[in-house]
């Protein structure tokens, strides 16, 4: 007997016949003898139904209220968004006791999963597994309503988009699972986007370190901090799909500590992202302090700054400096950098939106030279230019032109040889 997480996506369970189901696969599990412990998406479409009722109703604020979702109504908002989960988790508990399975739902509030008060983007900060694990001992199968949870000043709260990974891992650390499961539409984590490059595989095991360089660059299988607390707590998960046929071999991918197989391998995965944008601001004064300015312009329009270049003219002692931000904070970050101008005394300021950000990931990085010889010729060789370049230990990542994004993807995929086992 073991103590099992499975959690399933919105696609999962995006109408009735799936969270049937959904309910056999949990039966199954239930009536090997384990301990069972669901987690919920909302039915696919339905947050972004949601989302789209409160856009409306804030668009009609009159002038001088205050700013968009700027912290104003986010804690209605998670009221409202946070529904979709408990529907569902009413709805797979109903079709498991009408298989004969002993089952309740479990709101976040019920399970006291206590959060801080970002709301829209919550933390998690403790649950409470008493009453849940005693109703697992109990032979209760525990369907918990995923995205969810509860601040101290008891108002419902929200961890932000595909938040309801992070609520499984969560769930299952604090009920020492011996297994989590995050079932999906896809059936593992594979070597690129399949839509692109056709050939490419499903990994059997990945490191943590990898997938959550793969999930932040752009993979949407799993949420970023779902990785991130799996990896602060040695959980393993696997990522599997809810949609194979009976009988039909479904293993997945194993997120987990990183091994000697995999450090073998040079590089496991490709990603891009299109979310982004380009901004180049001409003749910086090139003294110190300057980039610092930049950064906090930034950060004080709360826009994150990804990738950084400098390029230094001696000439004049002046530079242009080039960053990246995502694509709908574009306008936003020009317009504070225009405010600023005066002030900082640069030239001017050019943006692109037209960029994609590709990136190579691999543990296998830290001990195999030549990797980025091997990327810039294979892009290279396709007449691709690349504009900015970041790196860290396991990843290199390269900003180009997005009319080029799938010839990239497909001659990287190729170049370290991803679809050969
Ligand atoms: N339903 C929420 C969303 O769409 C949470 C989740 O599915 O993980 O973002
Ligand atoms: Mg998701």
């Amino acid at each position: 007997m073991a103590r099992i997480v499975m959690k399933f996506g919105g696609t999962s369970v995006a109408d009735l016949d799936r969270i049937r189901r959904v309910a056999d696969l949990v039966a199954a599990e239930a009536k090997a003898g384990n301990e069972v412990a669901v987690v919920v998406s909302a039915m696919s479409g339905e947050t972004n139904r949601l989302v789209a009722f409160v856009d409306a109703l804030d668009a009609d604020r009159v002038d001088g209220a205050n700013d968009k979702r700027g912290g104003a109504i986010e804690d209605e908002y998670d009221t409202i968004v946070s529904s979709g989960e408990q529907v569902t988790s009413g709805l797979l508990a109903i079709a498991l006791r009408r298989r004969g399975i002993p089952a309740r739902s479990w709101l976040g509030w019920q399970l006291s999963l206590k959060t801080d008060k970002a709301h829209s983007k919550a933390r998690i900060a403790s649950i409470d597994d008493s009453e849940i694990g005693q109703s697992l001992r109990g032979g209760s199968v525990a369907v918990a309503a995923g995205f969810q949870g509860i601040t101290d000043d008891r108002r419902i709260s929200t961890l932000g988009r595909g938040g309801s990974d992070t609520s499984a891992v969560a769930l299952a650390v604090a009920l020492k699972a011996d297994r989590c499961d995050i079932y999906t539409d896809v059936d593992g984590i594979y070597t690129t986007d399949p839509r692109i490059v056709p050939e490419a595989r499903r990994l059997n095991r990945i490191a943590f370190e990898e997938m959550l360089e793969l999930a932040s660059l752009g993979a949407k299988v799993l949420q970023v901090r779902s990785v991130e607390l799996a990896m602060n707590n040695n959980l393993p998960v696997r990522v599997l799909t809810s949609f194979a046929e009976d009988g039909v071999d479904n293993p997945g991918t194993l997120v987990c500590h990183e091994d000697e197989t995999m450090e073998e391998r040079v590089v496991s995965g490709v990603a891009y992202s299109r979310d982004e944008a380009q901004i180049t601001i001409l003749r910086l004064a090139d003294k110190p302090g300057m980039v610092a300015k930049v950064c906090k312009v930034m950060s004080d329009a709360n826009i994150i700054v990804d990738m950084i270049v400098q390029s230094i003219s001696k000439s004049d002692s002046s530079a242009n400096l080039t960053f990246t931000v995502g694509k709908r904070d574009l306008e936003k970050a020009v317009k504070a950098l225009e405010l600023a101008q005066s002030d900082m005394g640069f030239e001017g300021i050019v943006s692109d939106s037209n960029v994609t950000k590709v990136s190579i990931v691999g543990i296998g990085m830290r001990s195999h030279t030549g990797v980025a010889q091997t990327m810039f010729e294979a892009l290279a060789e396709r007449n691709i230019n690349v504009e900015v370049i970041a790196t860290s230990e396991i990843k290199i990542s390269v900003l180009i032109n997005a009319e080029y994004t799938e010839l990239a993807v497909r001659a990287l995929h190729s170049a370290f040889e991803l679809e050969v086992s």
